[in-house]
């Protein structure tokens, strides 16, 4: 059984999501069961122009039949973090100052997304079918960044790691598979189909080309000069083949 997610957009999101590609994504985890829009009523709370978790928690919708409620908004959260969890297994992703740094990097907006929809699916597994709370004592997430979708990304700039074909480390695919609890483990079967989804999880073709370039700057001086030399070939046959035609 795939974890049924409901999705909204909440407030006004001026970024260019392509809220169409996360809801058709194909995952043997998840699915997206509903998208929806829902206004902010009110200001922010915090020193800081964030919003509270007490004030996000009740500009929150009620989940409904899915499994799990994600809320994607663009107002920043509490503590400066961008995904925090509340009750009644809802989720709220913040795209405050990540849009920036994914944007700066050519990542696609919605790998954030689809990064988020992986963990909290995985997660909700893991306690039992429901999402922890934030007073809870959990340990699913690693300080140190590994390109994991369970990276904590504390330094918000690391997010580029886990957002461009991220995957699932060594240790989160243990404590996933080796959960004390039987019902609440992963199966291997699960965790390797969904390692080959996370490397779909990539830049557009453009993007890919224009990092290996930036990467391999000699080789790519080499193939566009023989391609000049190859282009300039094929120009001086036509030419000439053309020449001979109208004479
Ligand atoms: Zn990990």
């Amino acid at each position: 059984m795939k974890v049924k997610i409901k999705l909204i957009i909440l407030g006004h999101f001026s970024h260019s999501l392509n809220i169409d590609k996360v809801k058709k994504w194909q995952s043997e985890l998840f699915e997206i069961t509903e998208v929806d829009r829902h206004n902010i009523v009110g200001d922010s709370d915090g020193l800081n122009w964030e919003f509270l978790d007490e004030n996000i928690e009740n500009q929150l919708p009620i989940r409904g039949n899915a499994d799990i409620l994600v809320a994607v908004t663009n107002v920043p959260i509490q503590a400066n973090y961008f995904a925090r969890r509340f009750t009644d297994n809802r989720v709220c992703v913040s795209y405050n100052s990540i849009a920036e740094i994914l944007s700066y990097n050519d990542i696609p907006l919605e790998n954030l997304l689809l990064r988020v929809l992986y963990s909290v699916s995985f997660v909700f597994r893991r306690y039992g079918n429901r999402m922890p709370l934030m007073n809870e004592q959990t340990n699913f997430s690693h300080d140190e960044t590994r390109g994991c979708i369970f990276d904590m990304d504390g330094l918000k700039t690391d997010i580029i790691y886990s957002t461009y074909k991220p995957q699932l480390c060594s240790s989160c695919i243990h404590s996933l598979t080796n959960n004390p609890i039987a019902n609440n483990r992963i199966a291997n079967n699960l965790i390797g189909k969904v390692q080959l989804e996370l490397k779909k999880i990539d830049k557009g073709l453009y993007y890919q080309i224009a990092d290996w370039i930036k990467n391999n700057p000699i080789s790519a001086i080499i193939i566009s000069s023989l391609t000049a030399i190859v282009l300039g070939t094929i120009g001086s046959v036509v030419a000439s083949f053309i020449y001979e035609k109208i004479q």
